[in-house]
């Protein structure tokens, strides 16, 4: 079975905004169970998942910045949110049966391990699915390219970003109807053309490390592990 299978170690990237549903504002648990439930077909499948969850459904830093206060705070604020999304995942995939385990960029020792490359690695290899917590552990910085780091660190053959939209488009295709969807594009295509994906420094971190990003919607359910069977729909980013 696993020899049909497009990639076989793979970091999905899910925004904190994918965990609150209709809701406007924090974690709505049926859409978490649903994509924990998408985690464990791909984890059935045979392919090693790691997970970096953002925290935008509760906290950003810019959101203090921009009010005068001190951004650092409002980004220590922001990467403590993604553990709260981390915790929810972990319960929604438990609750499947789908052994998790949260390793936090900030020592929080009595909520979860406390991430290093050595210990994600062991975790993986015990096929436990990873999730990420606390971004990179460092203001100033996105979910995302915490996502380009961790995908880099476990050695994973693509990063998946689950978004909105079924790829990338030439603009927000809810703005634009007509906007143009691409199924291919290169790392460089990304950064020329400013195509809003995820930021800078995630792109240029993965097309430095060859690694492929899969824009898919985390919205269709099922369309995880289609992707991964040679279905689907997506964008893929490589060079
Ligand atoms: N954040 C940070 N460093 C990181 C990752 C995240 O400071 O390495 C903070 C930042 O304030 C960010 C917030 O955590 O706004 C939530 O992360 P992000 O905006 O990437 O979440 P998403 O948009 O994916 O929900």
């Amino acid at each position: 079975m696993t020899a049909e299978l497009r990639f076989k170690r793979v970091l999905l990237k899910v925004s904190g905004e994918a965990l609150m549903g209709d809701q406007g504002f924090g974690i709505d648990v049926a859409v978490a169970d649903r994509i924990a439930g998408d985690i464990a077909a791909v984890r059935r499948l045979g392919v090693d998942i790691s997970v970096v969850i953002g925290g935008g459904n509760i906290f950003r830093g810019v959101a203090v910045a921009s009010k005068g206060g001190d951004r650092v705070t409002g980004d220590h604020m922001g990467m403590l949110a993604t553990v709260i999304n981390a915790l929810a995942l972990r319960t929604s995939l438990m609750k499947l049966g789908v052994d998790t385990v949260v390793l936090s960029a900030i020592a929080m020792p009595e909520i979860c391990e406390s991430f290093s490359q050595r210990v994600a690695l062991a975790h993986a290899e015990a096929g436990r699915v990873v999730i990420f917590a606390g971004g990179t552990g460092n203001p100033f910085f996105t979910t995302d390219s915490a996502a380009a780091l961790r995908a880099a660190e476990m050695g994973a053959d693509a990063l998946f970003k689950g978004t909105q939209v079924d790829g990338i488009y030439s603009e927000d295709p809810k703005i634009n109807p007509n906007a143009e969807r691409y199924d291919q594009l290169t790392h460089d295509d990304v950064l020329r053309q400013g195509l809003a994906i995820m930021d800078v420094a995630a792109i240029a971190l993965a097309r430095e490390n060859r690694i492929p990003i899969v824009v898919f919607s985390i919205h269709h359910q099922g369309e995880f592990a289609r992707i991964l069977t040679g279905g689907g729909r997506a964008t893929i980013v490589s060079d």
